[in-house]
């Protein structure tokens, strides 16, 4: 974009910059903005572990056909990596799109990118600590989601959940009458917002949300706010009122699992790729 026209002059270069950008956006063929520079191929290790946590994520029942987990790019903190609009489960390598964090994607190929993106490129905008991000409907959850009963950690494994899990209401930001899905920015800016510096967000008559400083820490929370949620509902079947771990707690048990999370991934690794 940057061309120089030789005249010399310091403001000519921002102007030629200005117009070129101008006249890419105007013929963009995805209606107004153009297409975003790519920050080049991500480390294949990265790209490795996002594909397999797609296969993970379905092997341990927390996608089905519908849900997703995205990468940060680690070239570039303004772009992130998911794959195209597909089961999980199938996803390969090649299947992996790269988009700025207004989720506008930057070579789509023919590619069709997930209707829900917006919830990752909101969520990378405003949690710059966040590094790998699920987004599925994972049964057990969405009770907790609908009634206003608190998700909260019954054991160590699950004390990431802290003291509060918050619940996306979508018609404070979208109305009554959406189809739930966070299909454009402002969605995807209000669930960022409700999540705020949480690890989890419900979604009411949708879903979750889970983030983590890696894949691997990602998976781990979203495979066990699924666990935690069927544990939870047992203990309220009892008619029991559960102790929950206090913020103490849960602030040192989450120190403790960050360091583990390879344990059941190297496990839940081997599972998924025995099952395809
Ligand atoms: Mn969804």
């Amino acid at each position: 974009m940057m061309l120089p026209c030789g005249c010399g002059l310091p403001h000519c270069f921002g102007r030629r910059a200005l117009i070129a950008m101008t006249i890419a956006g105007a013929i963009a063929p995805s209606g107004g903005k153009a297409a975003p520079a790519s920050a080049g191929p991500a480390d294949p290790t990265l790209i490795d572990d996002l594909v397999v946590g797609n296969h993970i994520l379905f092997d341990q029942g927390v996608v089905d056909g519908f849900g997703h987990i995205s990468a940060r790019h680690d070239k570039d903190p303004a772009r992130y990596l998911l794959a195209r609009s597909m089961a999980p489960a199938l996803v390969t390598a090649n299947d992996i799109m790269e988009f700025d964090l207004d989720s506008t994607p930057v070579d789509p190929r023919g590619r069709t990118p997930y209707l829900e993106r917006f919830i990752h490129g909101a969520i990378y905008q405003a949690r710059p600590d966040v590094q790998a991000i699920v987004h599925s409907h994972s049964p057990s959850v969405i009770p907790f989601a609908n009634t206003k009963i608190a998700l909260r950690p019954m054991n160590h494994i699950a004390s990431f959940l802290g003291t509060d899990t918050p619940v996306f209401e979508i018609r404070t930001t979208g109305g009554d009458a959406t189809d739930m899905l966070i299909r454009n920015n402002a969605l995807g800016k209000a669930l960022a917002t409700t999540l705020g510096p949480q690890a989890v967000a419900l979604m009411r008559g949708h879903g979750s949300v889970a983030v983590g400083q890696s894949v691997k820490l990602v998976v781990f929370r979203a495979v066990y706010t699924e666990v935690n949620a069927r544990i939870e509902a047992e203990a309220l079947s009892m008619g029991g009122k559960p102790e929950f771990l206090n913020a103490k707690e849960a602030a040192a048990a989450t120190q403790t699992n960050e360091h583990l999370v390879g344990r059941p991934w190297e496990l839940w690794k081997r599972h998924a790729e025995q099952n395809r």
